[in-house]
Formats: structure tokens, sequence, C-alpha cells
């Protein structure tokens, strides 16, 4: 399906790569692919709902953990790598958050690198940190297995022309997207007002859309001979 086998999902809090890109990790690993997944923070900052009023931010951060680790589990993600950076301020990292990215990036020889796009897609501070590092990252020269980086794809895109060079259908892979978002159970309110019922597939939720941000200048040597 794709010149790459090694995909890096590069993300701010656990729960982003199911909400982003759970049919894409579990296609690829279905594929015989390795899809590995780098967390910057614990996500104990996050919106708790009534069930988890109560719990203190350790408390959290060690519950998500093991939501993360669940998901994991069920999309088939070779590895997660989790920076514990602290929620909502991920901004405040800078070179040393690029460091790291560029660290997991070639400790697993990643070749295709999927992260949020430049404006965070829906804003959040931390989704435009971690989009930032993974494009110092991907493209800064110091990760050479790196060939491609695919930014998600938000509806905002629609009106600036932007045409998804990679969309995958969930359809196929719903009962496994499904059950890796209820697998964050403490997100279930935001995960709600996103999909609606797990139970059945929105119209736009269909698809898990990517652009290409950027490929290195011998992929497109490759391209333009092919
Ligand atoms: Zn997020």
């Amino acid at each position: 399906m794709n010149s790459w086998t090694k995909a890096g999902f590069v993300y701010a809090h656990p729960d982003d790569e199911s909400f982003l890109s759970a049919a894409l990790i579990r296609q690829i690993a279905d594929c015989g692919g390795r899809p590995v997944l780098l967390v910057a923070t614990r996500g104990d900052a996050g919106q708790k709902n009534g069930d988890y009023g109560h719990v203190s931010k350790a408390e959290l951060a060690a519950i998500r953990d093991r939501e993360m680790a669940e998901a994991a589990e069920l999309l088939g993600l070779e590895n997660v790598v989790q920076l514990g950076y602290p929620d909502g301020r991920l901004n405040e990292a800078g070179d040393e958050l690029v460091a790291a990215v560029e660290r997991f990036l070639r400790e697993h020889k990643v070749e295709a690198v999927f992260t949020f796009p430049p404006d965070g897609g829906n804003g959040h501070p931390d989704h435009i940190a971690i989009s930032r590092a993974a494009t110092a990252a991907a493209t800064g020269g110091r990760c050479p297995n790196v060939r491609f980086l695919y930014y998600s794809w938000f509806p905002a895109m629609d009106s600036d022309g932007k045409k998804p060079d990679l969309a995958v259908e969930t359809e196929p892979y719903w009962a496994v997207k499904a059950a890796a978002l209820r697998a964050h159970d403490s997100q279930k309110y935001a995960i709600e007002r996103y999909f609606g019922s797990l139970d059945r597939i929105r119209e736009d939720r269909r698809h898990e859309k990517f652009v290409l941000g950027w490929q290195a200048a011998e992929s497109e040597k490759e391209k333009r001979k092919a």
C-alpha cells in the first residue's frame, strides 16, 4: 500500500491517536507495518468527567497511562514512548522537545511521521507545540530515515483548497477504533462530543484523512521517475 513500513505517530495527549488515526494505525499493523507512538504528556490536566471528578492530577495521570496501554494493545502499536511533559504547557518545552522527538524517530527508524497540522487542528496549544516539534525533527536532517511527514486533515483545510493525500475508511476498523476510544474512559464526554454514540459511525467520521506536509528530496525524485 505505502512505500514505508515504519510509521511514527507523534501526539500531545493519550487519546489523540485514537481520535485521529486508530484506523490507520490498525491498518498499518495488519499489513505487516510497524506503528509506534510518542505521547508528549500524560494528559493529567485533561477534562475530567463526573466519574473522575474527585481524582488528583497524579491519579488521573496513572489512570490515563493504563487507558493508553489498553488502547495501544487494541491498535497494534509496537511501542509507546511517554515523555511526561506537563499537560497544557507543552509550548514551554522548546528545543528539548524537538530533541526528544528526534531521538524517538531515530531509535525506531521511522520513515513516515504523523502529527497535528501547524495550527494544531483545533487550536490547542499542546497540539501546536507537538506539531512544531515533530515538523522540526522530521525535516531538520537529523533523522535520515524519515521520508514523509503527514498532518491530520481538519475541515478548515477545505476552505484553503487543500485535498487529503491519504484517506482511510473507518468502517472496516470501526470496532477497533470504538474499542480504543472506549479504553480512554476518563475522556468519554469529549469523545462523545466529537463522535456522537460510538455504536454507529457519524457521516463526518467515515474517514481519517491526512495531508502530506513534507517529503524528503530523494522521495520526490523517485516519484517523478515512477
Ligand atoms: Zn490532544
